[in-house]
Formats: C-alpha cells, structure tokens, sequence
C-alpha cells in the first residue's frame, strides 16, 4: 500500500515537471522581459571561512555575472535594457541534496527530482520574491579542500547548484561558474571534451576564426577554459575574458540558428 502510494506520488510529480518543464523552457528563453535569477549562497562546510565569506558577501560582489550575460545578449542583439537580473538572496542553511557522480540514469532523475524539491523548499525567503532561476551556491573552505565537487545547472527545474571557495580572492572565479551553470540552466550545453577538459573546435573557441589559432585569449563561457596552444587550457580568472560564443547564442534563443 505504502509502495503503491509513493510509486502514485512519483508518478503525479513527473506528469507535472513535464508539463511545466516545456513551459519554463519557452517563459525564460523568450527574452521579452528581465528574467530574475537568484543567488543563494550556502556555508559548504560548516566552517568558519564560509561564515565570513557569507556575511561580507554583497549584490555588489555578483554584479559582474547580469553585465556579463546582459552585454552578450546585446551583442547578439536581444532588444530589452535589462535581459537578465541577478540578486543575492538570504543565506540557506539547508544543504542540496549530495550528488553522486558516475551514477546511472535512474539515480540521476531521482538526485534530479530531490533538487527541484529542495529548491521549492528554500527559494521563498520571507520579504524576498521567489526568483524564476534559483542557483545555490556552496561556498567551500579552500584550506579544507583545494578541489570541490562538480557544478550542476539543470534547465528541467531552473536551478543550479555551484561549488565555489570562500575565499575573497576566488569571487571572480566563482562568478565564471555560476554564469556557467546559470546558462545550463537556459538550455546550453557544455563545449568542452569531458575527457580532456579541452575547448570543443570550433563551437568551444571564442576567437575560431583567429589566425594562428593559438594561443586563444577569451573563452568561451560553455567551453570554460581556453586554448592557449593546442594541449593547454586555462580557466580565465574573471568574466572580462569571457564570451557567450554563437552555438551557445543559439541554444539560449539569442539567435535563430
Ligand atoms: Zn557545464
């Protein structure tokens, strides 16, 4: 009975992300008004670090990842003054749910399914307006761990989740990934080789028709790193080197390809 219950709940859940799934695809891709995204930032590990960073942390700090989409799209010729907004909502102290990597296609829609639940629950701040994109930041303490897990943005629910440091002089860095995952949760896919971390040519390169190829001085904000010769790639240190290139313009309906 219990069972039959859940696998009924299960069922109703999924019939409803169906439908609103084509429904948020088509409300935020339409670029006829501001699409209002919120950050919300989140102490990974409970340490010391991640409270400091979280409590200096201000609007101001984000403010590069709205001029970096909100340039693109006026470059690729999307009319409206303001495409994108991004504000900095209240501290979670829920955490999202764990993501296990290498997990088949079953364990992925149900870490899918917890997330979008998850986001439901801790994007309504009381005095805050629900924003339509939620990205969930975890800021982690860099001396605990000088690596961290892998960033999600899922366009099936509009939100993301993000691993970045609490450390001052990682923010522009962290606003590379956020943007990053906040246009997956737009609809664009990744351009760079999952193996080999290497920019995907040409559709990964910000500069593919630049003669000679190498070195590469932009990236490409899906490729996430750029070439600097043909077996190097590195991340750039801030979105001022970043570019949203024409595949990408095309999947976030920028363009019609
Ligand atoms: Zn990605």
């Amino acid at each position: 009975m219990w069972r039959k219950l859940r696998i009924a709940l299960l069922l109703l859940i999924l019939g409803i992300a169906a439908y609103s799934n084509w429904y948020d695809r088509y409300s935020t891709t339409d670029w006829d008004e501001t699409l209002w995204i919120g950050i919300f930032p989140i102490n990974a590990d409970d340490g010391p670090a991640g409270n400091d960073y979280i409590a200096a942390l201000t609007g101001e700090d984000l403010a590069d990842i709205e001029r970096f989409i909100n340039d693109q799209a006026r470059e690729f010729g999307v009319a409206i003054a303001r495409p994108v907004r991004v504000d900095l909502y209240p501290e979670v102290h829920e955490k999202p749910p764990p993501h296990e990597a290498g997990g088949n296609i079953f364990s992925t829609m149900w870490w899918t399914l917890k997330v979008r639940l998850y986001a439901g629950r801790n994007s309504h701040p009381p005095g805050h307006a629900p924003p339509q994109i939620r990205i969930f930041v975890m800021y982690h303490d860099p001396s605990f761990n000088n690596s961290v897990p892998h960033s999600v943005g899922l366009q099936k629910g509009l939100v993301g989740v993000v691993n970045a440091f609490a450390d001052r002089s990682m923010t522009r860095a962290n606003n590379v990934v956020i943007a990053h995952e906040i246009l997956h949760t737009l609809g664009a896919t990744d351009k760079y080789d999952l193996a080999t971390l290497a920019p995907i040519y040409p559709i990964g390169y910000a500069e593919p028709d630049l003669q000679p190829r190498f070195p590469q001085h932009f990236t490409e904000i899906m490729a996430g790193r750029y070439a600097v010769d043909a077996q190097t790639f590195e991340m750039p240190d801030s979105l001022t080197d970043v570019v949203v290139g024409h595949a990408t313009a095309a999947e976030i309906r920028w363009i019609r390809p």
